[in-house]
């Protein structure tokens, strides 16, 4: 078989392959391939040589040693929610750890162990079972391993800090085909590079993280105000945020008002601002807490109030919907500027399609506690995440979507940071992955993956490449 870069692996090597692994080994034209091949980007049109639907760490040693034997393409797959579709490739092979979804909760010891294939709504339905939780995504759908590995913003993160910093150890596969224990205790330098440095040292096929006393029930949900007032209400945020208390999460949005009763009709369809808040901790301190929030301004419609937690986190994914365009730009953000939030506004209220959300992302709290030496993941003082996340559906559309996304990007940066998360960025060039890092860390990341990787083998990701 001949495949693409002009790759020819005979069939009876790949039928020996077979031989080693228990998954499907899917190649094009298999009942199952298309599928499997399709990530959440609709942007993302690939076509693999190889899908390994693993099982198990045997299928993954194995599949890293069929795909360094025979020179190909590695992409590794989670949740397959990277935007940029690194967790798929073309004529390569991906070694796809969807099908690893098995979750151990600890409730004794607030630990859970979960593979590597798990989502954030599969672990957070095995822990809020025993009313414990850690810093997950705001989407259920989106992989545990992708979006721990780049660091892990969420409801929670300025309570508990990331997703990473609650990381106790890991289980991980490395280019030379071991698997490998990262913890505090056994390879520490690994686990260090791991909790930020995305999936550039390994394939990780368990985590292990610290749980913590969350909900069931927590305070929180949307409060709706009309566009002409996002400059009052971003104003307010700013300095309403700024003397928060740390376990409250919350974001600030533009979005267009669905078609639901509980918005005034005359808004239907309309770009609106939005403050989305998680109080995880006693209801009616949260109350107190959410007041100013609810009340300084008549909003169209507050949807506040006691929910599940696992609801909560759940919340948005009808409208995060598997196979949409994507096109997606982000910055940091120390300090809302009546300059930025203008900015913000002007293109925020022109945005071409209603799929489209742009938001900032209240951060600081327990992750700007941490020393910014502590794990891979960097910028631990900003302020904001801010995303303009652009969605779409008819491929006629791309020039003017893609468009607008980047004028609003290039707009706001005089007021943004110049620096970046790297789980949000697109395929955007080695320069815009620098970003996402100090210098220092790049440095230490760079002689790490020289250490694990030499040659490479882990590629198709927001790329550290090795040291020359
Ligand atoms: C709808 C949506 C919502 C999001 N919300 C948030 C959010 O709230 N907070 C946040 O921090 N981020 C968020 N993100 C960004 C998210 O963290 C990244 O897209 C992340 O990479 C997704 O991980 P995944 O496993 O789903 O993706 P995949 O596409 O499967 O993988 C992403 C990257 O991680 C690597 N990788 C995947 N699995 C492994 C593994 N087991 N071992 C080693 N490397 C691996 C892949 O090779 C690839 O480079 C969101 C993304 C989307 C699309």
């Amino acid at each position: 078989m001949t495949i693409k870069g002009g790759i020819t692996v005979e069939d009876a090597t790949v039928e020996a392959f077979r031989g080693t692994v228990r998954g499907p080994v899917l190649r094009p034209g298999d009942e199952g391939y298309d599928a499997a091949r399709r990530v959440w980007n609709g942007m993302i049109d690939r076509y693999p040589a190889f899908i390994v639907r693993c099982t198990g760490v045997a299928d993954v040693m194995n599949s890293v040693a069929f795909a360094r034997e025979n020179e190909l393409l590695i992409a590794v797959r989670g949740g397959g929610h990277s935007v940029a579709g690194n967790g798929t490739c073309d004529g390569g092979i991906v070694i796809d750890l969807s099908p690893m979804k098995v979750i151990r909760i600890d409730p004794t010891n607030h630990v859970a162990r979960a593979q590597g294939g798990a989502t954030w709504g599969d672990l957070d339905h095995e822990s809020q079972q025993f009313g414990l939780a850690v810093t997950g995504g705001l989407v259920s759908s989106t992989g545990i391993a992708g979006l721990t590995l780049g660091g892990g913003q969420g409801w929670l993160v300025r309570k508990l800090g990331l997703a990473s910093d609650n990381l106790l150890a890991a289980d991980v596969v490395t280019a030379d085909g071991r698997s490998v224990r990262a913890s505090e205790d056994e390879n520490p330098d690994l686990f260090w590079g791991i909790r930020g440095g995305g999936g550039n040292f390994g394939i990780v096929t368990s985590f292990e993280y610290r749980l913590h006393s969350i909900g069931p029930t927590v305070l929180g949900g949307p409060i709706f105000y009309a566009i002409e007032d996002a400059g009052a209400l971003l104003r307010f945020f700013r300095d309403y945020m700024a003397d928060a208390p740390p376990e409250l999460g919350a974001l600030c949005a533009f979005l267009t008002a669905p078609a639901e009763p509980f918005l005034p009709e005359q808004v239907h369809g309309r770009v609106v601002a939005a403050v989305i808040a998680c109080y995880p901790g006693d209801l009616t301190r949260g109350e107190e807490i959410l007041r100013p929030l609810r009340t300084f301004k008549h909003p169209l419609a507050d949807l506040v109030g006691p929910v599940p937690y696992e609801a909560l986190q759940g919340s948005f994914d009808a409208g995060h919907p598997h196979g949409q365009r994507n096109y997606w730009k982000s910055s940091y953000v120390n300090h809302l500027s009546d300059s930025l939030i203008e900015t913000t506004i002007a293109h925020a209220a022109r945005m071409p399609s209603p799929m489209t959300t742009a938001y900032f992302l209240r951060l600081e709290g327990a992750i700007s506690r941490l020393p910014e030496d502590h794990t891979a993941y960097s910028h631990r003082e900003a302020g904001y995440d801010f995303n303009i996340l652009t969605k779409w559906v008819d491929p006629e559309e791309d020039g003017r979507q893609i468009a607008w996304t980047r004028a609003f990007w290039e707009a706001i940066q005089p007021f943004a940071a110049h620096s970046v998360y790297v789980n949000n960025l697109g395929e955007e060039g080695s320069d815009r992955v620098r970003e996402a890092y100090t210098p220092t860390k790049w440095a230490r990341l760079a002689a790490l993956k020289n250490s694990y990787d030499p040659s490479n083998v882990f590629r198709l990701n927001q790329n550290i490449s090795p040291n020359p």
